[in-house]
């Protein structure tokens, strides 16, 4: 495994076994961060990397020494061969993981059961019905906050994912962590990050240092603390003071977390993607319906990631860059 590993390792010694699989494009809401408005182009459904493909390349990634997977979209939840893809991965030696809006897990809850998959994150990016409509365009909130509620019966307790944006959402942050008080949920506040079409600026983005001050006005600078991070962790973790869960600060625009970066994503439609903010992309699926081999793509994709995020900068001077990137969509976050 060692030699093998030399694979998943990048020029800056980084070992990348946690792997993103986006199993679709598309999604049953319409977040304007995330989609650009005018949607997406539909494409033929041969450019999608097939059931078998998805399960082909997360085995041949597993035995060099993936030993991560997460399942993202577009909504996850909504390809036909969801079930089908989830079994087959949830029998090799990793942690199997889910990134979804919620909207469809009350139809999974056993499944999830069933095949050992706790680890999910639900993206949920306000607790008030109103705003959740103009973020989404769809009136989803009553469903998804029964389906989180329908989680933790089950004994899953899953994270939520919030992307904070100024004047939309950097009121809810205590809401948000009030949550945590009972519950051992994890909340993760995002900075809003710039992809293709959803028209970001640097003053939309609610950052690390203005989450942390908002928390510290409420509940005074003693009352809450750092936590364990985990070495590959994407969030700055903190708890409040005799509460159960805990939240924590993604600050992928003022502050990259890239050193402990273990992150590969494959697209719906075959191509891996070294960094969520590169352009470049490896097309996997072409050696993959040639039947030749793949490791070599990934050797190369692996060689050609940069040190920190991709190395575009929040300087004005790049955004043009960072548009260049996929939306987020067809990313898979
Ligand atoms: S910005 Fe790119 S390199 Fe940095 S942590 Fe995210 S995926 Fe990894």
């Amino acid at each position: 495994l060692e030699h093998k590993q030399e694979y998943l390792t990048d020029n800056f010694g980084r070992v990348h076994n946690y792997l993103r699989i986006s199993l679709t494009e598309h999604c049953n809401l319409r977040c304007f961060y995330c989609m650009p408005e005018e949607g997406l182009a539909i494409r033929n459904k041969e450019t999608y990397l097939t059931a078998s493909e998805i399960i082909k390349t997360a085995k041949a990634l597993t035995a060099i020494g993936v030993n991560k997977i997460r399942l993202t979209g577009g909504e996850p939840l909504i390809r036909k061969e969801f079930t089908e893809i989830a079994t087959e991965l949830s029998r090799l030696p990793i942690e199997l993981a889910l990134t979804t809006n919620g909207i469809l897990v009350h139809k999974h809850i056993e499944f999830f059961k069933e095949i050992g998959l706790t680890n999910i994150n639900i993206s949920l990016d306000s607790l008030d019905p109103n705003k959740n409509l103009l973020i989404t365009k769809r009136d989803y909130f009553k469903q998804i906050r029964d389906n989180i509620a329908l989680l933790i019966e089950n004994g899953i307790v899953p994270k939520l994912n919030v992307v904070v944006m100024r004047n939309i959402n950097d009121n809810e942050i205590i809401d948000f962590i009030e949550l945590t008080k009972l519950s051992s949920i994890d909340v993760r506040f995002i900075e809003f990050m710039p992809f293709n079409g959803n028209k970001w600026t640097l003053d939309k983005c609610f950052s690390f240092d203005e989450i942390i001050h908002a928390v510290e006005n409420h509940y005074g600078r003693n009352h809450f603390k750092t936590i364990d991070d985990g070495p590959n962790s994407t969030s700055k973790n903190f708890r409040v003071k005799d509460y159960k869960g805990s939240f924590g600060i993604i600050s992928s625009i003022t502050k990259p977390f890239c050193e402990g970066c273990n992150r590969i994503r494959l697209t719906a439609d075959g191509k891996l993607k070294n960094c969520l903010f590169s352009s470049s992309e490896f097309d996997m699926l072409t050696p993959l319906r040639e039947g030749k081999e793949i490791l070599p793509v990934l050797k190369n994709c692996l060689k050609n990631k940069k040190e920190v995020r991709a190395g575009i900068l929040p300087k004005d001077k790049n955004i043009e860059l960072l548009e260049l990137n996929r939306s987020m969509i067809s990313i898979g976050g």
